[in-house]
C-alpha cells in the first residue's frame, strides 16, 4: 500500500518568535509543487505558533503546523499547561506526543502519552506518538519488546479507526541529537516490528496504512537510506529542522 510521507521538524525549545518568522519563511521560501504529495509539519514552541501562522501562506503551499506537547484536559487548574482547544484554535493540526526528552526530563508516562493521543484523536487533531529505547535496553537485547510495549500503551482504547489515523515516530534516544543515527536496517527492523504490533491490534489493512517515522539526527545526507525502508514513511526531524535549506531537501528527499 502507498502510504503518503511525512516530514515533521521538531524545533524543541529552539527559536524565538522574531527567529521562528525567518526560519518558516525560510522553509516556505523553497515550497514547490513535488511537495504536495509529502504531508510537511513544522511543529515550533507554541510560544512561535501565531508568527509561524503569519508567515505561511496556505493558499500557497501545503505545510501544517504541529505542536510539540499537550495537556489531555479541555481547560482549567493546569500551570504552564496548553490545551487541545487552544492548539486548534491557532490552527495547529498536528501534536507529538511522548517524545523522549519529556518522558525522560517531565516524568510523561505511558499512562500520560496515552491520555493525550485519545484526546488528540477525538479532537480530530493528528498525533505523531514517540516511541523509542535506550541505549541499556538495546544493549540488553530487549528493544523491540520495550518499543512494542509502548505502542500498545500509547493506543490502549482507541477504536481501530482512532487507532489507525495516528503517526507512530520511531526515535532511538541514543540516535537523538548524537548525530550517531541507527542504521537503516535497524530502523527498519523496528518499523516493520510496530506494523507488526498495529497489525495485531487493529487488523492488516489498517496496520498497513499506519504511517511510521524514523527520527534521530536524520539529515540530507543520511535520509536516502532510510526513506528506502519499506516500513519507514517519513522522518521526524530536530536538528536539521532548524536550517531551512536541510529542512527542504528533506522534504524533497521523501
Ligand atoms: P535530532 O532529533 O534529529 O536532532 O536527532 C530528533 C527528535 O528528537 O525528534
Amino acid at each position: 500500500m502507498a502510504r503518503k510521507p511525512i516530514i515533521a521538524g521538531n524545533w524543541k525549545m529552539n527559536m524565538t518568535p522574531a527567529e521562528s518568522v525567518v526560519l518558516s519563511q525560510g522553509v516556505s521560501n523553497h515550497y514547490d509543487r513535488k511537495w504536495d504529495k509529502v504531508d510537511v509539519v513544522l511543529c515550533p514552541p507554541s510560544i512561535d505558533l501565531r508568527s509561524v501562522f503569519t508567515v505561511l501562506d496556505f493558499d500557497k503551499s501545503n505545510i501544517e503546523v504541529g505542536a510539540q506537547n499537550v495537556h489531555w484536559e479541555a481547560s482549567g487548574a493546569y500551570t504552564g499547561e496548553i490545551s487541545i482547544p487552544m492548539l486548534k484554535d491557532v490552527g495547529c493540526t498536528w501534536c507529538i506526543v511522548g517524545h523522549s526528552e519529556r518522558r525522560e526530563m517531565f516524568g510523561e508516562t505511558d499512562a500520560m502519552v496515552n491520555k493525550k493521543v485519545r484526546a488528540l484523536v477525538e479532537s480530530g487533531m493528528k498525533a505523531i506518538v514517540c516511541v523509542g529505547e535506550s541505549l541499556a535496553v538495546r544493549d540488553a537485547g530487549d528493544a523491540e519488546g520495550f518499543v512494542c510495549d509502548q505502542v500498545r500503551a500509547a493506543l490502549a482504547g482507541l477504536s481501530d479507526d482512532e487507532a489507525a489515523q495516528c503517526t507512530i515516530a520511531y526515535e532511538p534516544i541514543w540516535a537523538i541529537g548524537t548525530g550517531r543515527t541507527a542504521t537503516p536496517e535497524q530502523a527498519e527492523a523496528m518499523a516493520a516490528a510496530i506494523r507488526a504490533t498495529v497489525q495485531e491490534l487493529i487488523g492488516e489493512q489498517a496496520a498497513q496504512g499506519m504511517r511510521i517515522l524514523y527520527g534521530g539526527s536524520m539529515k540530507p545526507a543520511n535520509a536516502e537510506a532510510f526513506l528506502a525502508c519499506e516500513n519507514v514513511d517519513g522522518g521526524l526531524i530536530g536538528g536539521a529542522a532548524l536550517k531551512a535549506d536541510d529542512f527542504a531537501a528533506l522534504v524533497a528527499a521523501a
